[in-house]
């Protein structure tokens, strides 16, 4: 009874830790086809001038539908796809997307910003990222002026030869670069100095304490100011109030995004907002 027993709880939890490894598996099965098989979507969310709330910029973020599961968030879905080593072919699909997605509002007439898409440090490792990156501009049509990548800090920091010399490359065919949840990594802040950078998008995490926690006050106004003396331009990420808005432009943040202006929606629904606003964002929260 108790060699049963023993056994049976052995199985229990040997079962219970199959089942986690069985599920992360069948995601990534699945995964493997939810690109061929139209389940990847971008939803767009735009940036906005802090002072006039015009847009000025959006953001592609990705999205799975998945046909049992419903929707799948990136945080969940991003890093099976980084550990499978999809987050190449799914990460080049996203460019590319966004990059066509622009060139059609562009070409429907409609006034189109500069898109954002985010990039896994997978793909900023990647020897080929550069020219794929080429490519992929030169089949849109579009000038790299229009193809911001949001690298995570983590990404950033690493002071390698190699890290310098890839964020030196990406300068060079002309596209923005932005860290984004700058901020939230274990940075030293030299790599400031040393690459060449445009935007820093201050983590959401110290933007939902404006307002009342002046601890969070004092890191925004700081990393505003830091950002001021280096020439860059700062994002506030994350807006969900008028009083963090306020305090953002009171200081002299650049741009704001967040669920105040617009949550990230389907193409359809950001062609309509960059349609009917002429850039001015309407306050959807
Ligand atoms: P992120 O790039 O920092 O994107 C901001 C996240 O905050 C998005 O979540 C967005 O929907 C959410 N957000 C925007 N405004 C607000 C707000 O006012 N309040 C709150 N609470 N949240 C807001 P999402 O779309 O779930 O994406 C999460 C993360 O997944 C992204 O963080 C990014 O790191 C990653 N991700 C998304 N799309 C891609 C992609 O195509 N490729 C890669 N490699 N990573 C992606
Ligand atoms: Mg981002
Ligand atoms: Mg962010
Ligand atoms: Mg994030």
């Amino acid at each position: 009874q108790a060699k049963r027993e023993g056994r049976n709880t052995v199985r229990f939890f040997s079962l219970n830790l199959q089942e986690q490894i069985q599920d992360a598996l069948a995601l990534t099965r699945d995964l493997r086809w939810a690109q061929e098989r139209g389940q990847l979507v971008l939803h767009y969310q735009p940036k906005v001038n802090a002072v006039t709330q015009r847009i000025v910029g959006v953001e592609a973020l990705i999205r799975w539908q998945h046909p049992t599961r419903g929707l799948v968030p990136p945080s969940r879905f991003i890093p099976i796809a980084e550990e499978s080593g999809l987050i190449q072919e799914i990460g080049t699909w996203v460019i590319r997307r966004a990059l066509a997605q622009t060139a059609e509002w562009q070409a429907a007439g409609l006034p189109v910003v500069p898109v954002a898409v985010n990039l896994s440090v997978v793909q900023f490792r990647h020897p080929g990222l550069r020219d794929s990156l080429a490519e992929a501009l030169r089949d849109s049509g579009l000038p790299a002026a229009m193809l911001e990548l949001e690298l995570t800090e983590s990404v950033a920091m690493e002071d390698s030869t190699f890290t310098i010399a890839t964020i030196a490359g990406l300068k060079q065919l002309g596209v923005t670069l932005s860290i984004d949840d700058f901020g939230t990594g274990y940075s030293s802040l030299s790599y400031l100095k040393r690459f060449a950078v445009d935007k820093l998008k201050i983590d959401q995490s110290f933007v939902r304490g404006l307002h009342h926690d002046p601890q969070d006050e004092a890191i925004v106004t700081t990393v505003i100011n830091l950002a001021r003396s280096l020439g860059l331009t700062t994002v506030g990420e994350g807006v969900e109030t008028t009083e963090q808005r306020d305090f953002l432009r009171r200081n002299g943040c650049d741009e704001l995004q967040g669920y105040l202006f617009s949550r990230p929606l389907p193409a359809e629904a950001f062609e309509t907002l960059l349609r009917s606003s002429v850039g001015v964002a309407p306050c959807i929260a």
